[in-house]
C-alpha cells in the first residue's frame, strides 16, 4: 500500500485549487500554467517524480510511522538518526536534479517542530494539540501533499514587539475566538513554494511574550481558503522565462518562487490549531523548526554540484581546464561543497530522540552548517565567474544566435573549440548566470544568507550552545592553572 501521487497527479491537485494569486499587478487566473510560475512548480514536481524511480526509493520514500504505509519521505517525521542521515541526501539530491530550491522541506520541517512542540504543551497543560496534529499528519501523508511552512512575519519595526507595532497585523495574530474556532489576520513573508502548496502551516516568527499572546498561534489551512491571498515576489531576469524555451532561461526546466501571503479574517477550525495562546513554547517551537530547516540547507550542496559541473565545463569549452590555477579553483569549490555537506550530515548523525518520539538534529551542528551556508555558495559563485570569464555578463541573446543578419558573427566570434558548437558555450554560461546572478540565484545565494535564519540567528545560537566551561576548564588543566602540575 502507498498514497504516493506522481508528479502529473501533483500537477492536477493544484489545477484543483482556487488560489488568489497577484502577479505584476495583476491577479492569475491559471497559476499552474503561467510561464513564470510554472518552472517552480516542475521543482516541486520533482519531489514527487523521484519518489516513484527505483534507484531513489530508499532516500525519498519511507513507512508511516502512523499507518506502515509507503509515503514521500517529505511527509515523514524522522523516527531515527538514518531518517535524519536520508532528509540531508534527499536535500542534496534534489538540488542537484533541479540546481534551484524545489520548496517542499519547509512544510516537512514545520510538521517535525511541531510534532515535538504539540506534545510537549500536552504534557505540560493537558491540552490535546498532539493528537489533533497526528491526525492532520495522517491527512497530509495519505493525500501526500505539499506544506508551506510559514513562519516569517513581515515584523514591522524590529524594535517593537508584536503587540506593541503600529500596524497590530505586521504579525499574524487572533482577532477573534469562536466556538468552532478561530480568526486570524496578519501576513508572512517571503513564503517559499506557497503557491505549490496544498497546505500552509503556520508557526510564530520568534519568541513571543505574555502581552503577545495573540501572537502565540500555529495552525494549518488549505491554501485556496477564504481569505488568502498570494503576493508573489520579482526575481532577476525573471521576465527571460516570458521568450519561450530559448538558452537565455539559463535552467530550462526549473526554478523557485517566493510569495507574501496574506491572511484577511481567515476563518481556522479548531482541529487545525496547534498552539493558541502558549507563548511559553514559542522559543522551542521556532528553535527547533530553525534547526531542521538549516539542516535542510542542505539542497545548496546539490546546487553546489551542478554549478560545479558547469564551471569544468566552460572551462574545458574555453581550453582553459589544464590551467594549474583553473584546476586549483575547481578544486577549492569541490571542497567547500563537500563541507557544506559534512555539516549537513553531521547534524543528523548527532541526532537524538525526543520525548515525542520524533528525531531532531543535533541544534548547534545544524546552525553551524546554516553558518557556513551563508558564506560558501559565495565564494563557489565568486570562482564559478572567475573560471567562466566576462562573457558571462556580456554574451548576446538567444535571438542574435538565430538572427540572420548577425547570428554568424556571434558563432564566429565566441566560437573556442573546433569540436564544441558555440551554442554550447551559450547555454553552459547562460545556466552559470541564472545559478550566480539570475533567478536560481534567489535559491542560491539571498536565500543561502536569510533562508532559515539570516547569519547573525546562527551566530546567537552558537554562542548560546557552545559549552565555553568546559573548554575553559579543559585548557585550564591541560597547562596547570586548575590542578597543578600533576598529570592525571
Ligand atoms: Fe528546501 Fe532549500 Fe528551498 Fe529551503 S531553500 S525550501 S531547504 S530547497
Ligand atoms: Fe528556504
Amino acid at each position: 500500500m502507498n498514497s504516493l501521487m506522481n508528479a502529473k497527479q501533483y500537477e492536477e491537485s493544484l489545477r484543483k485549487l482556487q488560489l488568489k494569486v497577484y502577479l505584476f499587478g495583476k491577479r492569475v487566473e491559471n497559476v499552474v500554467d503561467n510561464p513564470i510560475i510554472r518552472p517552480s512548480m516542475n521543482a516541486v514536481a520533482a519531489t514527487y517524480e523521484l519518489a516513484h524511480r527505483p534507484e531513489y526509493e530508499d532516500i525519498m520514500t519511507t513507512r508511516s510511522h502512523l499507518t506502515g504505509k509507503k509515503i514521500n519521505r517529505f511527509t515523514h517525521i524522522h523516527q531515527n538518526r538514518d531518517d535524519l542521515v536520508k532528509k540531508s541526501k534527499m536535500g542534496r539530491l534534489l538540488g542537484s536534479q533541479t540546481a534551484c530550491c524545489f520548496q517542499r522541506c519547509v512544510g516537512m520541517d514545520a510538521m517535525n517542530s511541531l510534532s515535538i512542540t504539540t506534545h510537549a504543551i500536552d504534557a505540560r497543560y493537558g491540552t490535546e494539540y498532539y493528537g489533533r496534529f497526528l491526525k492532520y499528519l495522517e491527512y497530509v501523508q495519505e493525500n501526500d501533499l505539499t506544506c508551506d511552512g510559514a513562519m516569517t512575519d513581515p515584523k514591522g519595526d524590529r524594535s517593537v514587539a508584536p503587540s506593541k507595532q503600529l500596524d497590530e497585523d505586521v504579525f499574524v495574530h487572533v482577532v477573534e475566538e469562536r466556538p468552532d474556532g478561530i480568526v486570524v489576520s496578519g501576513a508572512k513573508a517571503h513564503q517559499t513554494g506557497a503557491v505549490n502548496s496544498h497546505e500552509i502551516i503556520v508557526m510564530p516568527t520568534l519568541t513571543m511574550r505574555e502581552e503577545d499572546r495573540d501572537y502565540a498561534i500555529s495552525f494549518a489551512l488549505p491554501s485556496d481558503t477564504e481569505g488568502l491571498t498570494y503576493i508573489l515576489g520579482r526575481q532577476s531576469c525573471d521576465t527571460r522565462k516570458l521568450e519561450g524555451m530559448t538558452f537565455d532561461r539559463g535552467n530550462l526546466f526549473y526554478g523557485g518562487h517566493e510569495a507574501l501571503v496574506v491572511f484577511d479574517k481567515v476563518f481556522v477550525p479548531w482541529e487545525r490549531v496547534f498552539m493558541y495562546k502558549e507563548y511559553d513554547f514559542t522559543t522551542q517551537l521556532v528553535e527547533n523548526f530553525a534547526a531542521y530547516h538549516r539542516q535542510s540547507y542542505a539542497c545548496k550542496v546539490g546546487v553546489g554540484d551542478v554549478l560545479i559541473g558547469a564551471t569544468q565545463t566552460i572551462a574545458e569549452y574555453n581550453g582553459a581546464h589544464r590551467a594549474s590555477h583553473i584546476k586549483d579553483k575547481i578544486v577549492e569549490m569541490n571542497h567547500l561543497n563537500e563541507t557544506l555537506f559534512c555539516g549537513c550530515i553531521a547534524c543528523a548523525a548527532e541526532g537524538h530522540r525526543e520525548p515525542s518520539g520524533t528525531y531532531l538534529v543535533d541544534v548547534l551542528l545544524a546552525n553551524v552548517h546554516k553558518q557556513n551556508v551563508t558564506r560558501f555558495p559565495y565564494e563557489l559563485a565568486r570562482l564559478a565567474q572567475d573560471v567562466a570569464g566576462g562573457l558571462l555578463v556580456t554574451l548576446p541573446s538567444a535571438a542574435d544566435f538565430d538572427s540572420p543578419e548577425v547570428g554568424r558573427w556571434v558563432k564566429k566570434y565566441y566560437r573556442t573549440r573546433a569540436d564544441i558548437p558555440t551554442e554550447h558555450r551559450a547555454r553552459i554560461l547562460r545556466l552559470i548566470e541564472n545559478i550566480t546572478m539570475g533567478t536560481a540565484a534567489v535559491g542560491y545565494l539571498t536565500e543561502s544568507m536569510h533562508g532559515a535564519g539570516s547569519p547573525q540567528a546562527q551566530r546567537i545560537m552558537i554562542s548560546r550552545l557552545i559549552n565555553m566551561k568546559h573548554k575553559q576548564k579543559i585548557a585550564k588543566e591541560l597547562c596547570g592553572i586548575e590542578k597543578g602540575d600533576q598529570i592525571g
